[in-house]
This record gives structure tokens, C-alpha cells and sequence, in this order.
């Protein structure tokens, strides 16, 4: 079959394929660029189920890629955003302790965030509620330039100038066998295979599986963590006015149910962190045989659930039990009413989980010959797709130019 040809093909029209395959256009004249994306329509799956939240870099292990890419990248995305007329905002949010034992947590979380050179300001609970009036705690941290961004506009923003700079995004086309040729790669896709001299993967809940279509061998499986949400209505949305985490867990890559106002002014309360059934699985009843067998067959997960069982079942708890997932959000504003609270869309993160059972904490890459799959993108990913975009087109420029 006539094949279609291009420099590079880029496999997932989420933020960071489309920020991948844009950032490789800007840099490289006359570089010809094609991604498939498996859906209709781009942002379908993390990029557009998430807490729509411009991090300001506090949770990172300084000197990590999360650390510098999620602040670089969180001042990029303003820049972008305000560039191209996509709602935005830098609205600041509240990190609020709680419990005794989570004050040492957040003066930890206070030098981390000095490390990573953002600025914050710790403050005791009557401070904290100048900021939000209803908030219960015992210390907290302001975030000033923690923001707010509509990522979906953002990924739609990229595929349009990837197509006006003469690239292709070809929605509806899942990438299948990568095969190498003599100048790089030949990619099937059900229909029209597409020849490449060089391979990225951004497949998001899928990148392990497409870095093993082209022969890689990932030392690390994605393993598929819903993250649930309530949406907040009636009297008890008007308690909150931004954005409110909780004290993170810090053996968790997962940052806790949090209260968020959107840019829409909806308010939500979530997610929460259980392993779903399926990769795309946003509800209970979403199951699939190859995907469950891929998470129990993977020698990490039995580790992982093992070192994890505890706080894995009270997450599964939470699932099942509307009360407990209130009272997760009552933590931080106890005035919510549960009568407000009713199940929203649910997101699912792409976590990397290795052989030992360890989640894979910062962003991970895997080179190979003439190919680069990014195999762990998850939070703060969106906010720094930009940054993480502009890193794989200049490895690739070397390759290729
Ligand atoms: C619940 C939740 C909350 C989050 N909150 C935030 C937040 O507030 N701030 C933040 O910065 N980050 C947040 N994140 C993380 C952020 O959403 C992700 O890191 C980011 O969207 C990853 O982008 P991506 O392009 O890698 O993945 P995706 O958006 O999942 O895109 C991957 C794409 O690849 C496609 N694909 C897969 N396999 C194939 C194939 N074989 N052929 C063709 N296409 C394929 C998929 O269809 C998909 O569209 C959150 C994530 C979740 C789930």
C-alpha cells in the first residue's frame, strides 16, 4: 500500500504530542510533521479530563525535570495562552494543613518550594481566610502564581498552527506495528501507513504499548489511576472562591482531593486515586480483559499493592462511599453541605509503575533508534507540555537536522 511521508510522525493528539509536534515545526524550517491521534478529536483523554490547574512547581524534587519544566512551563503557558486569546489566569491557591501532624508536612512542602525558587507565603488560619473565607485549618501556604488554564483550548490551539504550518494531524487514525526501513519507519494505521524518518510517542495511557509496537522494551508499564470528581453546586460552590489542596501525602505522586473553582466558575471537589479497570476506564463498569490482564501480569503491581494496600483500600473506600469523599472535601471546608456534592466526569492518569513496584516519580523518556517515547508525563505535564514539547523537538533536531 502507497504510504504517506513525512520527517517525523508523533503518535497522540494530547497537550504534548501537539506541543512535540509544534515546537518541531518552529525550530526546524521545512521539517514535515504528521501525528495520528486514535480519537476524533484531540485532548480526549487526559488533556481534557483534568483539574485544568497551571502548577507553580512547589511539589517537585528540586533539580527534577518535574521541577524545572513545571516552572518554566507554567510561565510559557501564561505567555502562550495570553498570546492566542485562550482563558487563563495566575489566581493563587491555598495548601492548608489540617492536622498537627501535617504542619511539619507544609513547612517540608514551604522549603521544597523555596528550592524550586517559588515564591509562597506561610500564614496562619486566620490569613488563610482572608483568601477563603471557609476554609478549616491550622497553617496553610499561599501560592500566588499557581493559575488556572483551559488545556483543551490549548492542545486544539497547537493542532491548528501544526496544520497552518503545513503539518497533518490525522484524528480517527490509531497507530499500530512500527516497522523499521532503511531510513527510519514505516507505521501502520488500519489505512494509509505513514513512513517516517523518526518516531515520538505521546500516547498517554498507551506509551508503553506504542514504545513496544516499534521494539522497545519499556522497563516500566503504565498502570491506569482514575481520579474521580464531585462537582460543588447550589449554596455550598459559593464557599469557595479558588483553589484549595490539602497537605499531600509525600509517598504519593497524587496530591489529595482538593477544591477547585474553574475558569468556568464551576466548582469541583477530586480526584481521588484508584486503579481503574480499563486504561480509558472512567467509571466501574469500564473494564477491559487486555488491560486488567496487562495491570495483574506486570510483576510491579503485586509490589506495589503490597507496599500499598493501606491507603490503596481507604482510596477504594472513597470510591464507593459518596460520605467519605465528602468528608475528604469537608477536611478543608467543613460548612459544605453533602446534599451539594454529585458525581462529575472522571480523568484517568498514566502512571508509570516498574518491575519493583515503584511509581515512577519524574517525567521519563525512553531514546531509542531514531525514536523517543515519552513513557511517564503525568501532573504537572499539561502545565508544562510547552517546556516538555520544546525538550523532544531539540533531542529530535539532532537526530534528524
Ligand atoms: C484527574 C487528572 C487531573 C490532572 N490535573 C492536572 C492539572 O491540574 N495540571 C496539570 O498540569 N496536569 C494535570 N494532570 C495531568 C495532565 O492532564 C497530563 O499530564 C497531560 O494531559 C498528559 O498529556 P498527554 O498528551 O501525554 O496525554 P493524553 O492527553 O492522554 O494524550 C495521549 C493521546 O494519545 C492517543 N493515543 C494513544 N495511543 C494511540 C495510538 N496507538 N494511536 C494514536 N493515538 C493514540 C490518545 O487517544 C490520547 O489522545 C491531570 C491528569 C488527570 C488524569
Amino acid at each position: 500500500m502507497a504510504a504517506d511521508h513525512a520527517d517525523v510522525v508523533v503518535v497522540g493528539g494530547g497537550i504534548l504530542g501537539l506541543a512535540t509536534a509544534d515546537a518541531l515545526q518552529t525550530r526546524l524550517s521545512g521539517v514535515s510533521v504528521v501525528v495520528l491521534e486514535k480519537e476524533d478529536e484531540v485532548a480526549s483523554h487526559q488533556t481534557g479530563r483534568n483539574s485544568g490547574v497551571i502548577h507553580a512547581g512547589l511539589y517537585y524534587v528540586p533539580g527534577s525535570l518535574k521541577a524545572k519544566l513545571a516552572v518554566d512551563g507554567g510561565h510559557r503557558m501564561v505567555e502562550f495562552c495570553g498570546e492566542h486569546g485562550i482563558a487563563h489566569d495566575r489566581c493563587g491557591k491555598l495548601v492548608v494543613a489540617t492536622e498537627t501532624d501535617e504542619i511539619p508536612q507544609l513547612a517540608a512542602l514551604a522549603e521544597r518550594a523555596r528550592a524550586n525558587a517559588v515564591p509562597i507565603t506561610q500564614m496562619g488560619p486566620e490569613e488563610a481566610r482572608s483568601y477563603e473565607p471557609h476554609v478549616s485549618c491550622l497553617a496553610a501556604l499561599h501560592v500566588a502564581s499557581t493559575g488556572r488554564a483551559d488545556f483543551v483550548a490549548v492542545a486544539q490551539v497547537l493542532a491548528r498552527r501544526v496544520v497552518e504550518a503545513g503539518g497533518a494531524v490525522r484524528n480517527g487514525t490509531r497507530a499500530g506495528r512500527a516497522t523499521p526501513t532503511p531510513s527510519g519507519w514505516r507505521i501502520d494505521t488500519g489505512s494509509t501507513p505513514v513512513e517516517a524518518s523518526f518516531l515520538v510517542g505521546c500516547a498517554g495511557l498507551h506509551a508503553d504499548r506504542v514504545a513496544r509496537a516499534s521494539g522497545e522494551r519499556p522497563e516500566a508499564r503504565i498502570l491506569p489511576f482514575r481520579g474521580e470528581y464531585l462537582d460543588v453546586v447550589g449554596p455550598s460552590a459559593d464557599l469557595i472562591r479558588g483553589l484549595v489542596y490539602p497537605v499531600p501525602d509525600p509517598r504519593f505522586p497524587f496530591l489529595g482531593v482538593h477544591l477547585t473553582r474553574g475558569l468556568d466558575h464551576r466548582v469541583h471537589a477530586g480526584p481521588n486515586a484508584v486503579l481503574a479497570l480499563a486504561r480509558e476506564g472512567y467509571s466501574w463498569s469500564d473494564i477491559s480483559a487486555r488491560d486488567l490482564a496487562g495491570t495483574a501480569f506486570w510483576p510491579g503491581t503485586a509490589r506495589l499493592l503490597a507496599k500499598y494496600w493501606r491507603p490503596g483500600f481507604d482510596e477504594l473506600r472513597r470510591s464507593l462511599s459518596h460520605r467519605r469523599f465528602v468528608t475528604s472535601a469537608r477536611r478543608l471546608v467543613p460548612d459544605l453541605n453533602p446534599a451539594d456534592l454529585r458525581r462529575a466526569p472522571a480523568g484517568v492518569r498514566a502512571q508509570a509503575v516498574d518491575r519493583r513496584g515503584a511509581l515512577l516519580d519524574d517525567f521519563a523518556l525512553i531514546d531509542g533508534d531514531r525514536s523517543l517515547h515519552l513513557l511517564n508525563a503525568p501532573s504537572p505535564a499539561a502545565t508544562a507540555s510547552l517546556e516538555i514539547g520544546a525538550l523532544i523537538a531539540n533531542r529530535v533536531a539532532k537526530t534528524i537536522s
